[in-house]
């Protein structure tokens, strides 16, 4: 019998988080791959509502305590619910966040918080770039390379990498935040695919800790 112990510290904004597995011989393996997953699973359940949460405990079988934290609250049920009901609700706190948002609604939410983060009033035009100057020069399953304006802009969802040879980019990638070519990347790639990347982009970055897999920002000019 193999028992789960979860310790959930909070630490102002920050949060530590470990996941272990206990044996009862008193071994303590870390759950390697769990513990990226549940960091951004501990920040949603921490974006949701009370509501909401009461709500999960009881469709999942908890028994309800008056008057209990949120933390207390989350705890219980990343303690007590199997994993597979723990990534069926983060599946569901994803879809209810973002699987109604349009790409172009979800690229208008990572560029108005890229501006907020660096201090910018507006966000980059789009609509000043002409279709004739955009060129897809290579692609696969998952991989896009543009070249637009004479920059190389590549879109790589399998390596988590965006990138383009624009001067912008050159001091926005260091903040993470995306350029008008990257932008006009991802309305242009099907749609399935961009809904992937700017969610799976927007999740690392709201609601990652700091073992999940971020985006690389790469500005370089060579595809
Ligand atoms: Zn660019």
């Amino acid at each position: 019998m193999i028992e789960r112990v979860l310790e959930i510290k909070f630490c102002g904004e920050v949060m530590m988080e470990k996941q272990k597995e206990v044996s009862q011989h008193g071994l303590t393996v870390t759950r390697g791959g769990k513990s990226q997953q549940a960091a951004v699973l501990v920040n949603l359940l921490r974006d949701t509502s009370m509501p909401m949460l009461n709500y999960l405990a009881e469709h999942y079988g908890l028994y309800r305590i008056p008057g209990q934290s949120k933390s207390i609250l989350i705890e219980r049920l990343l303690r007590q619910l199997p994993d597979t009901a723990l990534n069926q609700i983060e599946n569901d706190l994803i879809a209810g966040r973002y699987g109604h948002l349009s790409v172009d609604e979800l690229l208008n939410i990572a560029l108005v918080s890229d501006a907020q983060r660096s201090g910018r009033a507006g966000i980059p035009r789009l609509d000043d770039m002409d279709p004739e100057e955009v060129v897809l020069v290579d692609s696969s399953v998952d991989r896009w390379v543009y070249v637009m304006h004479g920059y190389d802009v590549e879109i790589d969802l399998d390596r988590r990498r965006l990138k383009c040879g624009c001067p912008y980019f050159e001091f926005s990638s260091r903040r993470q935040a995306i350029c008008k070519h990257i932008a006009r990347g991802l309305t242009m790639i099907p749609e399935v695919y961009a809904r992937k990347a700017l969610i799976d982009l927007l999740l690392s970055r709201e609601y990652g800790g700091p073992h999940t897999p971020r985006w690389e920002f790469d500005h370089s000019q060579a595809a």
